[in-house]
């Protein structure tokens, strides 16, 4: 059985307190729950993060991290750096770090590199623009997507990776896919990577879908057999709108 998650990106949101709040009225309020819940703060607050959840079942992950060790890279952070506070999720490939911050493809197969060889778990966003939906050809970027960052590991190394697919057009637009466009594209994620690693990895990987996840949704869309979970943005930001999404699944 695949692992159910629930994740929060909170972005650039939240400053120290606002931090602390959300986390104290988010452990308060969790529901017994059999998937996993995870929450990204900002960088600067992760480590105080990790220690009031210390006892919680939630679980704390980066937006984003460098492929490098150390060294001359300014403003970045290493994966050591974020394992050394005890942080060992990172969400690697969020659309805004690609179309914002220019991440590629290749810079993105060297941060997968990183993160495996340190044993982190990566959450891989992925997903096409509207002009690829709109042409019919959003299968191949996605397919695309996973091939070129993905599809060159080994099996072993899929269980340390979580796929999110979030369509761009649908990411902080209010705008969501319906369930049945989530579950046409995870059901495609599965067999793409069946055909391309085995069907024991297509299997067992968990799929989460992103893009205007909201209470209202959560239940139609986790609903469906190859939606695993959710990866949450602005619906992540309140606590009780975060906890209707982890009580939909
Ligand atoms: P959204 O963001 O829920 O605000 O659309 C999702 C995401 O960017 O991960």
């Amino acid at each position: 059985m695949r692992s159910q998650i629930v994740a929060g990106n909170w972005k650039m949101n939240k400053n120290l307190e606002e931090t602390e709040a959300l986390l104290s009225e988010l452990a308060a309020k969790l529901p017994d729950t059999q998937a996993e819940v995870i929450v990204a703060p900002t960088f600067v607050n992760l480590s105080n993060a990790v220690k009031e959840l210390d006892g919680s079942i939630i679980q704390v992950a980066a937006q984003n991290m460098h492929f490098a060790a150390s060294g001359a890279y300014t403003g970045e952070i290493s994966a050591d750096m974020l394992l050394n506070i005890g942080v060992d999720t990172v969400i690697l490939g969020h659309s805004e770090r690609r179309s914002l911050f220019g991440e590629d493809d290749q810079l993105l197969v060297q941060k997968v590199e990183t993160a495996l060889e340190k044993n982190m778990r990566i959450i891989f966003c992925f997903g096409e623009e509207l002009e690829d939906r709109k042409s019919d050809n959003h299968f191949a970027v996605v397919e695309r997507q996973l091939k070129n960052v993905l599809f060159g590991l080994s099996a072993d190394k899929w269980s340390k990776i979580v796929l999110a697919y979030e369509p761009v057009w649908a990411i902080g637009t209010g705008e969501t896919a319906s369930p049945e466009q989530a579950q046409e594209m995870h059901a495609f994620i599965r067999k793409t990577i069946a055909d391309a690693v085995n069907s024991g990895v297509a299997e067992n990987v968990t799929i989460l879908y992103g893009g205007s996840v909201k209470p209202a949704n959560a239940k139609d869309i986790f609903s469906k057999p190859d939606v695993d979970g959710g990866l949450i943005g602005g619906a992540s930001l309140k606590s009780d709108d975060f906890i209707d999404i982890v009580k939909a699944i």
